[in-house]
């Protein structure tokens, strides 16, 4: 299915008044279908190939051009040259840089990003982008071992992890829901947890049909190595208040309050890594998760402030009875 999104639009990117040119197209397709960080000289290379008379100076001036479009991305890894990579269906993402055969691994940590960003909002900085680059010797220079072959693309990794740690999420949703479900007194807090486990097995089963249809695309996706790294959520973001609910003396306004903070932080997960998708299918899943699990937050807040109101109710009674007793 072709999206507005899925195609980019060369004609609508390009600047006003340049005229439609063909070599300019040329060039603008075999740069993306390259994947990883070419240099302009390997893009000149490349080019060459297709058609000798293009000359050097229109591929480093249609290189220029897809920077400033938002095509291309410059990156500098310290090699006294720029590399480029294409931002069209490809999320921002940090790098491994090998000194010994100057290959280059993708990988994004949300562990980091929340790092950079808590230090940003506590010096009062507006980021605007943070470039992580981690210099080293890769492991195939390191042992002698061939390079693990490459094939498939970040965009695909990306899309593997960000459904892996969804659906750990879903998962431990589900198993919070239960436990609360089990432990909670109030009978209208109890149906309530219990729709709430519904709906997260729900999800977890559309999830698991995208991860599925996803591996089809690539048979050996599963066994490639990680791109998305996110400690925090690696057994799913409901995971500790789970484990919460399995303390003792944990009452029904406790496990409202602990469902509360697991629902904003998986509503905060799905709409930022679903903003992120560029594939359309998987970033309509995300982007309504991120607002089902807004709706549950907004319902859970909601009974948690009726609860207190129904418990507060008998307590005047109560005191006068203590007060009687007295
Ligand atoms: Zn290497
Ligand atoms: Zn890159």
């Amino acid at each position: 299915m072709a999206t507005a999104s899925a195609i980019p639009d060369l004609d609508r990117l390009r600047p006003a008044g340049t005229k439609r040119s063909s070599k300019r197209d040329l060039i603008v397709n075999v740069f993306l279908r390259q994947e990883g960080h070419l240099s302009a000289d390997d893009l000149v290379a490349l080019i060459k190939r297709e058609d000798h008379r293009i000359s050097r100076a229109t591929v480093y001036r249609t290189l220029q051009w897809m920077v400033e479009a938002g095509i291309a991305r410059k990156v500098d890894f310290g090699e006294g040259r720029f590399r480029f990579e294409h931002s069209y269906r490809h999320p921002r993402h940090f790098h491994l840089i090998c000194k010994t055969c100057n290959r280059s691994y993708e990988f994004l940590s949300s562990d980091i990003e929340a790092l950079v960003e808590e230090v940003a909002a506590a010096r009062g900085f507006q980021a605007r982008q943070s470039v992580v680059q981690i210099y080293g010797t890769c492991e195939a220079c390191r042992t002698g071992r061939e390079p693990a072959e490459e094939g498939a693309t970040s965009e695909l990794l990306f899309a593997r992890d960000a459904l892996r740690i969804a659906i750990a999420t879903e998962r431990s949703g589900l198993e919070f829901y239960t436990r609360a479900a089990r432990i909670t007194k109030d009978p209208r807090g109890k149906r309530i947890f219990h729709e709430l486990a519904e709906e997260e097995k729900h999800h977890l089963g559309t999830l698991e049909g995208r991860y599925r249809k996803l591996l089809e695309q690539d048979p050996q996706l599963e066994s490639r190595p990680t791109f998305l790294f996110f400690k925090g959520a690696a057994n799913g973001l409901f995971a500790a208040g789970a484990d919460q609910l399995r303390r003792d003396g944990v009452d029904d306004l406790e496990a409202l309050r602990i469902g509360i903070r697991c629902e904003r932080g998986s509503h905060r997960f799905f709409k930022r890594y679903g903003e992120r998708f560029e594939d359309s299918e998987g970033k309509q899943i995300f982007l309504e998760f991120a607002e089902e699990e807004r709706q549950h937050l907004e319902m859970l807040i909601r009974e948690y402030r009726l609860l207190q109101k129904r418990q507060r109710k008998p307590a005047p009674a109560r005191r006068r009875a203590a007060a009687r007793s007295a």
